[in-house]
């Protein structure tokens, strides 16, 4: 392909990426960015397929939601030519793959696809780090990959490097390590733009309560920290279990946690609180030869268009501190 055609191919995607980008795409997020990424990287190289591949080390698998053409693919990352080049650090070029010991047909098999070449380039953070591969399937010109093609390909693969390490930064600072939940800043970033719109459409209701873990602290004096924290973990099942779809929860801090109900007002709200309420109350906590029982007492509130997060969540709170003051295990609204 001639380079201005490739060149004003880029130039499109990259201002389709750009403008998607500016208009705020966070409920797609980091996924739709791969993908425009992962058309860049087949335009730069003029090959027939692209696919950018995360590897999750800790259950050793790679995978994908942006090969082109293809659903999320998941395969180990013990074999095939990506887990080859993270393994080496080697960028890897093939114009015969069938041939090639390393090359996993398995894709292939499943998608009815035929490989004629490879370039495979591992992608590291900014430590240095592999993260993840850029591999581009089937030059669609006469002949195989080129040299020339990996140092295009070094563009996109250095773009999309950066881009899945703020993607794993920001999912890692939005979770609370302990529980899995989403943390307070989780929270914030979810108001911004999951729950925006029902808080600005006036015919919605948005409802929240926030609750909090009763004589905690006895907990860790009897049972130590580490037990104490296996029954956070048990809370944080209970709440997850509990969350309906579009609804969040969050580790709000401490022993607290936050459900968000939107469509809901503030008696829905409480009957789901009232839920949990029960369900904590009926849960042995076992661990190790303790058996742990618990109570969680609730603040409700019904989300307050016309005051500030802050303020509604202290609607929450001083319900939350009724609950506690009148004897706990209890809702509140
Ligand atoms: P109340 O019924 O009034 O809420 O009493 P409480 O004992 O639950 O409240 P208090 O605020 O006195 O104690 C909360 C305790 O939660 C103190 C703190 O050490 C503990 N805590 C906070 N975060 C964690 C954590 O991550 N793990 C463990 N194990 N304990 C935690
Ligand atoms: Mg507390
Ligand atoms: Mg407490």
């Amino acid at each position: 392909m001639d380079n201005s055609v490739i060149l004003s191919e880029i130039y499109k995607v990259s201002s389709e990426l750009y403008e998607d980008m500016v208009d705020r795409m966070p409920d797609k997020g980091h996924t739709k960015i791969f993908s425009y990424l992962t058309r860049l990287g087949k335009v730069l190289v003029n090959a027939d397929r692209a696919s950018f591949w995360k590897w999750d080390k800790k259950a050793h698998v790679l995978w994908t939601t942006s090969a082109t053409d293809a659903d999320t693919i998941v395969i180990p990352d013990n074999k095939g030519l990506v887990a080859k080049a993270l393994r080496n650090g080697d960028l890897l070029m093939t114009n015969d793959p069938y041939s090639d010991p390393d090359f996993n047909p398995e894709v292939d098999k499943k998608t009815g696809y035929v490989t004629r070449s490879v370039l495979t380039m591992p992608i590291s953070n900014i430590k240095g780090e592999y993260i993840g591969a850029y591999q581009v399937i089937n030059k669609l010109d006469e002949g195989g990959f080129t040299k020339e093609d990996s140092q295009k390909l070094s563009l996109a693969a250095v773009i999309c490097g950066l881009a899945l390490e703020s993607d794993v930064f920001l999912d890692e600072s939005y979770t609370d390590k302990l529980t899995g939940l989403k943390n307070r800043m989780g929270f914030y970033s979810d108001l911004g733009w999951k729950y925006d719109p029902f808080i600005k459409d006036k015919s919605r209701t948005l409802s929240l309560f926030i609750c909090d873990i009763d004589h905690f602290k006895s907990v860790n004096d009897t049972f130590g920290h580490n037990t104490g924290d296996e029954v956070l973990k048990v809370m944080a099942d209970i709440l997850s279990d509990s969350c309906d779809t579009g609804c969040g929860v969050y580790r709000w801090g401490g022993e607290e946690f936050i459900m968000i109900m939107p469509d809901a007002d503030a008696e829905q709200c409480a009957q789901k609180a009232e839920l949990v309420r029960m369900r904590a109350e009926n849960t042995i906590c076992k661990v190790g030869d303790a058996e742990i029982r618990f109570t969680v007492s609730f603040g409700i509130t019904e989300y307050n268009k016309n005051r500030t997060v802050a303020d509604n969540i202290g609607a929450a709170d001083k319900n939350l501190y009724i609950a506690k003051e009148t004897g706990r295990n209890r809702v509140v609204s």
